[in-house]
């Protein structure tokens, strides 16, 4: 399959998701771009933009998104997220690369990163659901303290929270990781007196983008079934 081919697939499988549990808001694919080239990220930004959807890539590494951005934004729309762990010596060239990062799971983090800025600045809260040692995020019930370190913050909004599921193929558990970021989601919205609609639930990966939607996922991270399989580094 070309580029393309496997990027309609991936909607399709989206849209047959949305569809199976009778959804009818929407949910966004973002392209989870790693160790490819510049040029193979503009062509799919570009398969995007043809689409009518929004233009959305996901970057792992910091160093990766600041080496590939400019060639992104050649696309119009084009939106970078980051969705790998943020060190905090690498704050400000993260804000520079991307717009939105997803991956802020504590207070010292926030505290860091509202010192950094100086304009407003969108992030998700990373949630750690799966209770994985090896994952980054906060735990679930930590997010409220770090929810609020972001309404404390004069720089940073909440925008969102975005976990990386269990690492399983056991569908009840994976999807109650994903039902766990609903949960933290919807006593954020109401702590904070916004609608839940409001707030982005980025979850989902190629091989489980389906258990993702059914628990309300707006936002699945694809990139080996757009990509083909991982490449080392
Ligand atoms: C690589 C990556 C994904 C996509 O994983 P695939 O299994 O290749 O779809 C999603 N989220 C994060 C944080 C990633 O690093």
């Amino acid at each position: 399959m070309t580029l393309a081919q496997r990027i309609d697939h991936t909607c399709g499988r989206i849209l047959a998701a949305m569809d199976a549990c009778g959804r009818s808001d929407r949910c966004d694919l973002e392209l989870a771009v790693k160790t490819r080239t510049a040029e193979t990220y503009r062509e799919a930004a570009r398969l995007l933009a043809d689409r009518g959807l929004p233009v959305l890539l996901g970057h792992n590494r910091v160093q990766e998104a600041r080496a590939t951005a400019e060639a992104i934004r050649e696309v119009p729309g084009a939106r970078i997220h980051l969705i790998g762990p943020l060190q905090s010596n690498k704050v400000n060239q993260a804000v520079s690369a991307a717009d939105l990062i997803e991956t802020v799971d504590s207070v010292e983090l926030v505290e860091r990163m509202d010192h950094r800025l100086r304009s407003r600045f969108p992030v998700f809260v990373q949630v750690n659901t799966s209770g994985e040692p090896s994952k980054h995020g906060c735990t679930p019930q930590d997010a409220p303290r770090v929810v609020a370190a972001i309404e404390m913050a004069s720089h940073l909004y909440l925008h969102g929270f975005m976990t990386v599921g269990l690492n399983s193929d056991q569908e009840h558990a994976v999807r109650t990781s994903y039902a766990r970021l609903r949960q933290v989601r919807d006593e954020a919205a109401v702590h904070l007196c916004t609608t839940d609609t409001d707030l982005a639930l980025s979850m989902g990966m190629s091989a489980d983008l389906e258990w993702a939607v059914s628990e309300g996922a707006t936002i699945v991270r694809v990139g080996s079934a757009v990509f083909g399989p991982r490449l080392q580094r």
